[in-house]
Order: C-alpha cells, then structure tokens, then sequence
C-alpha cells in the first residue's frame, strides 16, 4: 500500500519521509533493513546512543525461522559465526525422573535453534543500515508528541536540544513494553503480571560440549539454560519475586552454590561471568496493533514469558 501511496509524488514531496520507526532495538532495526531496498524513505527515531543500546548484556534463542529471516535481509552472514546452534534440547520437569530430549532429527534440521547475544544481532543490523542512502537515524532523541492527521502523522523529536517536527505516512512503535507510542495513542492493553520475576546471568563453565539447550521445570518457576559460544551459558532463572532478588542480591558465592544444586551439577567448573539482571514477568497484548497511521511491532504490541523463548522471535516475525 505504501509503494503504491508513494507514486503520488505531490503528497509525497510534502513530507519528511515515508516510514517514521521509533524504537531502534531489534525489532525496529530488522523493520529497517526490511524495507531498506524499498524506496521509502526512513526515519529511526532511538532514544539512546547506538552503541549503548547494542551493548545490553541478553541473550536469545533464535528459532530457525528468524535465522531465515535475517538470512533474507542480508545480515546472517555476519551474525551466524558469532553464534550458538544447538543440537538438543532437555525439558525436565520437578521431580519426575525422565528428560525430554529434542534432536534436530525431529525436524530433519542441522540444528534446533541458535542463541545469539544482542549485541551480535544489533551491531550486525546497525552495519546493514549503515549505507542506506533512505534510512536515516534520529539518535539519541526524544519524541515530544505526536499529531495524528488524515493524510500525515507529525512527531515532534528533539535530538541535540534542537526541536524538529517530521511529517510521515506512518509510524511504527518500536519502542517496547512500555512504548510510549501505545500510551499516547490510548491504545489499552490486557494481560496479567506474573507472580514471579527472573534472574539471568551468564556463566562460564568447563565441560566438553557446549551446545544443550535445558528448559527446567520446578514448583517455584522454570529455568532456561542456553548455550553460547566460549563455553558460556545464559541463564534465566524464574522464582517468586523476593525469592530471586534474594538471588540477585546473595553473595556470588552462596548464589553459585545454589544454581550447581538447581541445575543438579550439570556444569563442571562453574564460574559466574556477568551480573545477576532482574526482570519481573509479564504477559502483555495490545488490544489494537495497528490504528490510522500508525502500527506496532515487537514488545511495544506484545510481551509473554521469557521461558518460551519467544519474546524477540515475535518482533522479527512482526518486522
Ligand atoms: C530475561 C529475558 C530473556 C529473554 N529471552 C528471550 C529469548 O530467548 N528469545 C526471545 O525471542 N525473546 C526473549 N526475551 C524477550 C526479548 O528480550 C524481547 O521480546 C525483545 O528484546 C523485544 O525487542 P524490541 O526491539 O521489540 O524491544 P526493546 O528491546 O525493548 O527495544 C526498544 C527500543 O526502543 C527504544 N525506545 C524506548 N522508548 C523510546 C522512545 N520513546 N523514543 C525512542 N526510542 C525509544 C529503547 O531504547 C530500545 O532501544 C527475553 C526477555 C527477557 C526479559
């Protein structure tokens, strides 16, 4: 629709640009690079520096589709060296005495999936829109309002101290769970906040093999382990929410001790390689993801349990 929008050159020319992103995390930058080759011309507003958002310390498991996904925009070859692809992955669950195993022979695959670390992902789409000639960056800066109109939508941005009005076909709310593009346009959520919130943390350990994916299953929440390269793991480790800041807080230690009994001494040599992040938990829906000029994608539309591994899959998807 908005290729066919743009022949109408007159309208066109009166605006800034065709595609105002805000929100230049993964989701907002596979969305640019998607539509890079499209001859729209695009605007990322982010509101922090590039660098400081591509360092956030997380890890993802990547399904195989999003590997495909980023393979069509050009950005897999750069990605696929720095990552994991496992080859199993174990579900167990409480006491019952049996695992689960999953083999890429279930799916006639190479591997089940990948784990790739955020800055991995990012700085490889940063470096994609880097030569864009129609994708510009507005960044750091901060969106002031928006002004939703028949034929435009405007966003007043100021970036430097300076304030700027964009005029734009539409927006796209990249901007994450608490986007602040969904609450200015009075688009309602549902869902609930879970009972527990997460700990996760890299660790470095010394045993042989590296490429196991567990998902653990107790009373007080699950864990997910996923394996990355340099024999480390992510993990993220859910219980009640006093019960894992206690986690986060407990001397390194007393916390190690603790995670060799949880993970039943799976790793030899177990060493803590980041700090301990909390995150509380929560399921999240817009009940619109899309109204007149404006759409949203990723987080900003949507948020589920991390257990699932399926948070940024989504966004991709979306993108
Ligand atoms: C512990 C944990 C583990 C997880 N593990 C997985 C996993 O294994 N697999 C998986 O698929 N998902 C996982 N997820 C979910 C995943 O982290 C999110 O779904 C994903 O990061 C969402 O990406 P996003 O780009 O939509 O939003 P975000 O990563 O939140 O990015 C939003 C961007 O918008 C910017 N921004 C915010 N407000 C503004 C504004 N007003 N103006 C301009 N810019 C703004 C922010 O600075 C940020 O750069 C996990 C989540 C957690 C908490």
């Amino acid at each position: 629709m908005l290729n066919k929008q743009l022949s109408d050159q007159e309208t066109t020319s009166a605006l800034d640009c065709d595609l105002i992103i805000v929100g230049g995390g993964i989701t907002g930058a596979t969305l640019a690079c998607a539509l890079k080759e499209s001859g729209l011309r695009i605007t990322l507003i982010e509101a922090r520096p590039l660098d400081v958002v591509a360092a956030k310390r997380q890890a993802y498991a990547l399904t195989l589709l999003s590997g495909r996904i980023f393979a069509g925009l050009g950005v897999w070859e750069d990605i696929l060296p720095q990552i994991t692809r496992f080859q199993q992955i174990r579900l167990s669950d409480a006491d019952y005495p049996h695992i689960v195993n999953f083999h890429p022979q279930d799916l006639g695959t190479a591997q089940l999936g990948y784990v790739a670390e955020h800055q991995v992902v990012l700085t490889a789409l940063q470096r994609a829109l880097q030569d864009a000639p129609n994708v510009r960056w507005c960044c750091p800066a901060q969106v002031e309002g928006v002004e939703y109109g028949q034929d435009a939508v405007t966003v007043t941005v100021t970036q430097e101290g300076e304030r700027n009005t964009l005029r734009s076909r539409l927006l796209v709310g990249a901007d994450g769970a608490r986007s602040q593009i969904r609450q200015q346009a009075g688009i309602e959520t549902q869902g609930w906040k879970y009972w527990q919130s997460c700990v996760a943390f890299t660790i470095r350990h010394q045993n042989p093999q590296n490429d196991i994916a567990y998902e653990r299953f107790c009373y007080s929440g699950p864990m997910g382990i996923l394996p990355l390269p340099g024999n480390r793991c992510q993990i993220v480790w859910t219980e009640p929410h006093a019960e894992a800041q206690t986690l986060q807080e407990m001397p390194e230690e007393a916390f190690l001790q603790r995670l060799a009994e949880r993970t039943g001494g799976i790793f030899q040599g177990l060493e803590l390689a980041s700090d301990r992040f909390l995150f509380p938990v929560q399921l999240m829906q817009s009940k619109q993801y899309t109204q007149s000029r404006l759409a949203l994608v990723g987080d900003a539309a949507h948020c589920c349990h991390p257990v699932g591994g399926q948070g940024l899959n989504l966004g991709i998807r979306d993108a």
